[in-house]
């Protein structure tokens, strides 16, 4: 098998240094770019499979450079993981609303980086058809029935409910926005609110019980389906 490919966009010598040598252990082919312009031509010209892409870069920002990866049709599939200074919770929010798949706050632990390059690969090779049985821990999801069972046992969803957790279980340790919440459930007639997002999430914890912990709350973020 091919080893996969990963782009690091970084303009610190030594995180870039570091990324190159805990990835290329681990098997990954690197190439690292000091800017935003440089990140932009060899996404084009090399296709990796992953970009690790830094917020803060001199000229053409991280944002913009992930804007620009997203528009262009050649690039707009590669994952992009943002590289963020902690507790930016507003650069993470753009960050995912800009099409970032993922996102590590620095400073990072290089097992940390890892993971999360890890999990992103993995998700897109196994895309899961909507209507596939989900299965997590004791929680049990059918699409096809619309039903959900905890070990064996049913529990009454409503459509919009049903439908955040089905959102969030496919894509266990993903963090949805409540934009991306409302935009999920959008159309069916629900009148789904940035604030009714918080209100669907506090009724379906209710009704999950004692799996209640599987929904995780991501501070100023959004939601998260636990990674089990
Ligand atoms: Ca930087």
């Amino acid at each position: 098998m091919a080893k996969e490919h990963i782009l690091v966009i970084e303009d610190e010598q030594d995180i870039q240094e570091l990324l190159r040598y805990n990835l290329s252990s681990e098997g990954y082919t690197v190439t690292c770019v000091s800017s935003g312009e440089e990140g932009l031509q060899k996404a084009r010209a090399i296709s990796p499979d992953l970009i690790l892409l830094d917020r803060m870069l001199p000229n053409m920002e991280g944002l913009d450079v992930c804007r620009e990866l997203k528009k262009d049709t050649s690039t707009e599939d590669i994952p992009v993981i943002m590289l963020t200074a902690k507790g930016e919770e507003a650069d993470i929010i753009s960050g995912l609303e800009m099409g970032a798949d993922d996102y590590i706050p620095k400073p990072f632990s290089p097992k940390v980086v890892i993971a999360r390059v890890r999990a992103v690969l993995r998700r897109e090779k196994t895309p899961e058809a909507p209507a596939d049985v989900l299965r997590r821990g004791d929680l049990v999801i059918n699409p096809g029935k619309h039903e959900v069972t905890i070990n064996n046992d049913q529990v009454a969803l409503t459509i919009t409910e049903f439908k955040i957790l089905h959102l969030l279980a496919r894509k266990p340790g993903w963090v949805f926005n409540r934009d991306q919440i409302v935009d999920s459930v959008h159309g069916e007639n629900y009148a789904v609110t940035d604030r009714s997002v918080d209100v669907q999430i506090t009724g379906l914890r209710k009704k999950l019980g004692v799996s209640s912990a599987l929904i995780e709350t991501v501070r100023g973020v959004g939601y998260r389906f636990k990674e089990l």
